[in-house]
Formats: C-alpha cells, structure tokens, sequence
C-alpha cells in the first residue's frame, strides 16, 4: 500500500517532518489536512529517520536513541537525561 505522505512534494514532506517532530499538534494536523493516518505517519517519520520515544511519545531523531558509545536505547535522549 502506497502512503499518502510519500507522494507529497518534498517541500511539504518535510514541513510535516518538522511540524510532527515539533508540535504537539503536529500529527493530528497531518491526518485531518492530508488524510493520513496514524500508521502511514508512524512509517513516513521512520523513513525519514525519527523513531517514537515509548516514554514521552514524541518522535525524536534515530540519533537521539544512540548514545556516544553506540549502545541503542529504547527511550529517547531527553527521557534518559531525566532520569
Ligand atoms: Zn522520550
């Protein structure tokens, strides 16, 4: 199945990007004004390099779950610094 979200011109692609990444908002904007839903977002944003942080439930940069070592963790940056 193709994902709404690929098929936009890459100007919008990564409006969203920043805009779902940013903005608590960012992701239900996108399903009401480009008809995507919650699984072509999740895909769209992994595709692009941002995974979801099961802890705060933002999307972060793939980065952010590697720390300087290379260890993977499953929680973001921000939520492991709070700690
Ligand atoms: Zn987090």
């Amino acid at each position: 199945m193709s994902n709404r979200l690929d098929e936009l011109p890459s100007d919008q692609q990564s409006h969203w990007l920043d805009y779902i990444a940013h903005c608590a908002l960012g992701e239900q904007e996108c399903m009401s004004e480009t008809g995507a839903d919650q699984d072509e977002i999740e895909e769209f944003m992994l595709n692009n390099d941002y995974e979801r942080c099961p802890a705060c439930q933002w999307f972060e940069e793939t980065f952010k779950f590697i720390d300087d070592d290379g260890a993977v963790h499953e929680e973001c940056e921000d939520c492991r610094e709070d700690k």
